[in-house]
């Protein structure tokens, strides 16, 4: 079993003591409800509560305008490869469309394909 590394310094000397992991860097301790939530808070969810992981095909389930392009970006486009990551503003999705080249989206306007 190994021990998740320090989420301050990265270290990956942590070790376990009575459930709480520590940091012999930098003596940051946490425990596994920290990491739980972190691991929570961390899992991207479509529009539906499904979860999407990295290379998931998606569906747009409704209209978006897209700065600088002529047309919206239709309901029911399909998405393939999505990347996930917060991208910043809201946005947690990257991806490639056809027609409207590199996308970033959020995953509310989303649902697993
Ligand atoms: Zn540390």
């Amino acid at each position: 079993m190994s021990l998740p590394n320090c989420p301050k310094c990265n270290s990956e000397y942590t070790y376990e003591d009575m459930g709480l992991y520590i940091c012999p860097e930098c003596f940051h301790e946490w425990t596994q409800r920290d990491v739980d939530k972190i691991l929570e808070e961390s899992i991207v969810r479509d529009a539906f509560g499904t979860e999407l992981s990295n290379g998931d095909d998606v569906i747009i389930i409704k209209d978006l305008k897209v700065r600088g392009a002529s047309q919206p970006l239709k309901q029911g486009t399909k998405v393939k490869g999505i990347v996930l990551g917060d991208v910043g503003d809201g946005h947690d999705i990257s991806c490639k469309i056809d027609g409207f080249g590199h996308m970033n989206l959020k995953s509310e306007v989303v649902k697993k394909a």
